[in-house]
C-alpha cells in the first residue's frame, strides 16, 4: 500500500482561548484543524498569560502548532477562520475576549503582505505569549523577514507579561 505524499508546506499556528472551557477548546481545535487544514506534526505545551493589549478580561491559554499542509496561505487563513467560527468566535472588539483565535505565525519561508494576510504574523516578535510556545517547537526557525531565530526573538522580546506553563487538568 502506498503512503500518502508528505504535505507540501509547513505552517506554524498559534491557538488562543480565554472564554469557556479553554483547554478543551484548544484540544478540539487541533482535531478540527487536522480535519480541514492538514496534518498536526508537533504541538507545544499549553501556556497561560494575562490578556495582552486589552486588559481586564480573562487570561488566555495559548498553544503553538506545527502543521503540514497542502493549502495555500489564503486557503489556510480561511480554514483557521472557519474553525474559529465553529467554536462560536464573535468579533466584538479588537483584541477582545474570544473562545478561539487561530493566527498564522509562519508559512514556510514566505514573506507576504496583503490586505487580509501578513506572514510572518506582524506582532509575533512583540509577544511573549506567542514566542514562548513557538520556541517549544521551532527554536532554531529563522524569521524570514527579521532574519533572526525564534530563540533570539524570545531573548530580546520587550514584553514583560509572565507566560506560565499551564498545569491544569483537562
Ligand atoms: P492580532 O492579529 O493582533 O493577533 P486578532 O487575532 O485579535 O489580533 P483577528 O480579529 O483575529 O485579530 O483578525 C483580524 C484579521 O487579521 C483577520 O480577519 C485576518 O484577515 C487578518 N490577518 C492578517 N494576518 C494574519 C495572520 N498571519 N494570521 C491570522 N489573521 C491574519
Ligand atoms: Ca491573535
Ligand atoms: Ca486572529
Amino acid at each position: 500500500m502506498k503512503s500518502a505524499p508528505a504535505p507540501a508546506h509547513t505552517a506554524y499556528l498559534l491557538l488562543g482561548s480565554n472564554l469557556g472551557e479553554r483547554v478543551v477548546t484548544l484540544h478540539r481545535a487541533l482535531v478540527a484543524l487536522a480535519e480541514c487544514a492538514g496534518k498536526i506534526k508537533t504541538v507545544s505545551a499549553v501556556y497561560e498569560t494575562a490578556a495582552w493589549g486589552n486588559e481586564g478580561q480573562p487570561a488566555f491559554l495559548n498553544q503553538a502548532v506545527q502543521l503540514g499542509t497542502d493549502l495555500n496561505p489564503q486557503e489556510l487563513l480561511r480554514a483557521c477562520q472557519q474553525v474559529e467560527n465553529d467554536f462560536g468566535r464573535e468579533r466584538l472588539e479588537p483584541w477582545g475576549p474570544r473562545t478561539l483565535d487561530v493566527d498564522i505565525l509562519f508559512y514556510d519561508d514566505l514573506v507576504l503582505d496583503s490586505e487580509q494576510l501578513t506572514i510572518p504574523h506582524p506582532r509575533l516578535q512583540e509577544r511573549m505569549f506567542a514566542l514562548v510556545p513557538l520556541a517549544d517547537i521551532a527554536t532554531t526557525y529563522v524569521h524570514p523577514r527579521l532574519q533572526r531565530s525564534v530563540a533570539d526573538l524570545l531573548a530580546d522580546c520587550p514584553d514583560k507579561l509572565p507566560v506560565e506553563q499551564w498545569m491544569g487538568d483537562l
